[in-house]
């Protein structure tokens, strides 16, 4: 009666959301977020980033926030990491996957990292080491950001994704995902550069993180989940975009992100109506945020059954 689900999504709302917002969330309410996300079957959560506090002061609280979520059996508990001092904190933390960005854009490496891409790759190198000594369980992801564009340079090569995406990987990456950090991707354009970095990197080729900026974030979703991607990012509420690109915002909503799969009868382990009831402490805790997502908007459609994979 019940399967194993057939696709993964990633929560990144708690790290790339509230790190997106001018807020600060309270930690007792992240806390509560994060635990209703879980009961909505989510087993895969980006809760914290490892950066200094005089940067984020939204993800101060991240030691805090990774340690309550190691209580939740199952749940992957993933950080972002931008440098080998984040990383040493997130594996003392206890985190199970590490994800460190690194931009395909030369430019938006510079403003992001203040790191040029080749010195993004060394630091890979020196966190796979790191980690092999003192927490060789650990997985490392390194996403490769701005794969389909970037607002400071324009367009980026997908040569330079290819090699990159296979760099880092030579570097120690177990995974490396392609992240729509600015918005600019389009289906045709996701299918070529996700297949091109298939045949690079095979299936060490990670997550799809899209943004719908331009109202396509979905439609790249399924571009992906066309060309073999089953891991995809996205945000309850669409919470988040990225401080460095000026004008991108919005991640994936997970809520749309999760009917378009359940609809297609494509198994995510999610409840929807258990994700759409998630929203109510992300509004608690970041009164006023503005949330998105068209499913919470209209409602679940009349004679729409879900069979959850996980029951
Ligand atoms: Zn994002």
């Amino acid at each position: 009666m019940s399967s194993n689900p057939q696709v993964l999504i990633s929560e990144v709302g708690p790290r790339d959301g509230l790190q997106s917002v001018k807020a600060t969330m309270p930690t007792p309410a992240k806390l509560s977020w994060i635990d209703a996300l879980y009961a909505s079957g989510i087993r895969e959560i980006e809760v914290a980033s490892f950066v200094p506090p005089k940067l984020l002061p939204q993800m101060a609280d991240a030691t805090e926030v990774v340690r309550h979520a190691l209580t939740l059996p199952g749940l992957t508990v993933m950080a972002l990491v931008p440098n080998l001092r984040g990383a040493e904190a997130a594996l003392k933390a206890g985190v199970h996957k590490i994800t460190l960005p690194v931009s395909a854009s030369a430019a938006h490496s510079l403003a992001n990292v203040r790191k040029t891409r080749e010195e993004m790759v060394e630091e890979v190198r020196r966190i796979d080491a790191l980690r092999r000594d003192i927490a060789p369980h650990v997985k490392m992801e390194a996403g490769i950001s701005t794969a389909f564009g970037c607002t400071l340079q324009g367009a980026v090569a997908e040569d330079d994704v290819v090699w990159l995406a296979g760099a880092v990987i030579e570097a120690g990456a177990d995974e490396s995902g392609l992240s729509d950090t600015t918005g600019m991707a389009n289906p045709a354009q996701v299918r070529r550069i996700f297949n091109r970095v298939r045949a690079e990197i095979g299936d060490k080729a990670g997550a799809a993180h899209m943004h719908n900026t331009r109202g396509l974030g979905l439609a790249n979703c399924l571009a992906a989940y066309d060309v073999g991607v089953r891991t995809f990012d996205s945000s309850l509420a669409g919470l988040g975009g990225c401080p460095y690109a000026p004008g991108a915002s919005g991640n994936v909503v997970t809520e749309d992100l999760v009917f378009m799969f359940e609809a297609m009868g494509v198994k995510t382990g999610i409840d929807l109506n258990k994700l759409i009831a998630a929203r109510a402490p992300l509004m608690a805790g970041l009164p006023g945020e503005p949330l998105y997502g068209m499913t919470p908007e209209s409602g679940l459609p009349k004679g729409f059954v879900q069979e959850l994979a996980y029951v």
